[in-house]
């Protein structure tokens, strides 16, 4: 039972992201722009921790009253359990959990994940709430698989054959999920053994990380022997549900596809299990679930990419030729921000002083920053803000534009807008202000050295490493 809170809250609550390693989690960018959309204020953070310190980080959220919750990831899925005093029934039959409550001073575990899968299968087979699937042939036996066979299982499923490298794994896992449900047929295969397989398949499951960005793609002759096999026959209606989720379109997806079988990607999974996890911590979302689904989705396929560097490094130029080549939108917080105060910033600096401008800047990247398919150049020391290089770090693309401070006092004696902290203009006063904020603008996550290159050369350089990434 999901209990029901108000979600505009007003008090502080603060959530994480437990893991080693967390830097690449797309938990904080999901759990701030729900957070944003709703108007509350989560303070969300990734914490990188080691297995020895997960005893460390459970005493500080029980001693912590404003910590709604945590997730978690690898490798703490399984050792978290030890820790916790209550665990929903999913979590006792699959031996993982991916989210923890704190409710009062108790921790209570789930596997969104179950929730994610059928969340995700039922918006692409609504008739499956009445049915259920007959054949599933899930590749893979490791925690994701787990949580297939408990959704589809849990649900009616009549038989689930597991196809996966190490044999022993899957059999572990048909004999751990026989006992749990009965009237669900499990089975073990191989690829040998394909031909024992109950026909027709209506559900295929990629449930490793086959395919994934930065994997090798080697094992996708698993794939051929799955699909490229007279053996396999789909059902009419079936569905290949790979669990990857970046890229969204794999080599599973493309297999299946060549088959004439939908697929559907990992990424709404994700996005599903991140809703349930919202409502486990809140209560219930304000909007409809599909609107939440695709709005979530957009933004995370296109997150906004952040430009930063220093004064003439090029992040106005750049970020309109970068825009433009991606057919994104192109926002500058410097002529935001003279819009909102209604001068120009040398004025505010004069009038006002730095440290208004800094808020307002601050201001303008918060209300603007969770925008998908837009470019946004920020100040020279936007960053300089705590706030503002974590949020920047969280919900975009942070990319450095690095240049030396030669290349950067020849571009600003040959520009006429005032650079209000650079008195008087010279290679010295860049090298100086340079130095301080340069372990601000190194915390990015792509960088490009601009000083030889153009400004569609960088925004092409941007493009492919944002790719990479
Ligand atoms: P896991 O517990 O480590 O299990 C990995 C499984 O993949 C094992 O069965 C392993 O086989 C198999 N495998 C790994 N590399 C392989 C290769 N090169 N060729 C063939 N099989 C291979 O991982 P997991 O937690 O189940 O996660 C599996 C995938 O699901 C990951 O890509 C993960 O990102 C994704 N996932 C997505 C979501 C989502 O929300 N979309 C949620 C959870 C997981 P062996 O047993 O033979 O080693």
């Amino acid at each position: 039972m999901i209990p029901k809170t108000n979600p505009k809250s007003t008090s502080i609550q603060a959530a994480a992201v437990i893991g080693s390693p967390i830097a690449h989690s797309l938990s904080p960018s999901i759990f701030l722009f729900i957070a944003h959309r709703v108007q509350k204020t989560l303070d969300y953070r990734a914490r990188e921790i080691a297995s020895g310190e997960l005893g460390a980080f459970i005493q500080e959220v029980r001693d912590r009253p404003d910590f709604v919750g945590f997730n978690v990831t690898l490798p703490h899925k399984e050792s978290i359990l030890k820790h916790l005093d209550q665990l929903a029934p999913e979590v006792q039959v699959i031996g993982a959990a991916n989210v923890v409550h704190r409710q009062g001073s108790e921790l209570k575990g789930y596997n969104t994940d179950v929730d994610g899968i059928l969340r995700t299968l039922r918006r692409h087979q609504p008739f499956r709430a009445q049915t259920y699937w007959k054949n599933t042939l899930v590749v893979g036996a490791g925690g994701a698989a787990k949580a297939v066979a408990y959704a589809l299982a849990s649900t009616g499923a009549q038989c689930i054959s597991f196809l996966n490298r190490n044999r022993e794994r899957s059999e572990a896992l048909v004999q751990t999920f026989s006992k749990s449900f009965p009237k669900t047929q499990f089975r073990s295969l191989t690829v040998d053994g394909l031909s024992g397989l109950p026909q027709p398949i209506d559900l295929f499951v990629n449930a490793t990380p086959v395919g994934m960005s930065g994997k090798s793609l080697v094992q996708t002759s698993l794939f051929e022997s799955i699909f490229g096999n007279d053996k396999v026959s789909p059902s009419e209606s079936a569905l290949a549900f790979d669990l990857v989720y970046s890229p969204e379109n794999t080599a599973f997806c493309e297999w299946a596809k060549r088959r004439g079988i939908v697929s559907v990607s990992g990424l709404e999974m994700l996005v599903e299990q991140a809703l349930h996890t919202w409502e486990i911590w809140f209560g219930c979302l304000p909007e409809s679930k599909v609107d939440w689904t695709q709005a979530l989705m957009e933004y995370l396929r296109h997150r906004p990419i952040f430009l930063t560097g220093f004064s003439g490094a090029g992040k106005s130029t750049v970020g309109a030729v970068l825009a433009k080549k991606l057919n994104w939108a192109f926002l500058d917080t410097d002529r935001l921000i003279e819009q909102s105060a209604g001068m120009p910033v040398s004025e505010i600096f004069s009038t006002q002083g730095e440290a208004r401008f800094r808020e307002i800047e601050s201001q303008v990247i918060q209300a603007n920053g969770f925008s998908p398919k837009t470019v946004i150049a920020l100040g020279g020391g936007a960053l300089q803000n705590p706030t503002v290089l974590s949020q920047t770090q969280k919900t975009g693309k942070l990319v450095f534009l690095k240049t030396k401070s030669s290349t950067l006092l020849k571009r600003l004696q040959s520009s006429p807008e005032p650079r209000p902290l650079l008195h008087p203009l010279g290679e010295q006063s860049i090298q100086a202000l340079l130095s301080r904020r340069e372990a601000t603008y190194q915390k990015a996550g792509f960088q490009v050295e601009t000083d030889d290159l153009s400004p569609s050369e960088i925004a092409e350089q941007i493009v492919k490493s944002i790719q990479l990434g």
